[in-house]
């Protein structure tokens, strides 16, 4: 089971310039009325809203580890 909806992610903030905590804003423009997941994320420093697609989590190695 997939679980990399959480509350709060790390992402680096371009602003901040570097790794800070993004949390998930309520969805204004509809994105999960048809069970789908909103792309956007505001840093929870700055402010700064990212969208940040489904393609871009699931390239990220959140669980699985491959060492070269
Ligand atoms: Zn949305
Ligand atoms: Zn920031």
């Amino acid at each position: 089971m997939q679980s990399w909806i959480t509350d709060t992610m790390s992402w680096p903030c371009p602003l901040c310039g570097g790794a800070r905590e993004f949390v998930q804003p309520p969805c204004v423009d509809g994105h999960t009325e048809d069970g789908g997941e909103c792309p956007e994320w505001a840093c929870a420093d700055c402010g700064t809203a990212m969208l940040i697609g489904v393609a871009l989590v699931a390239a990220a190695p959140v669980q699985q580890r491959q060492v070269a």
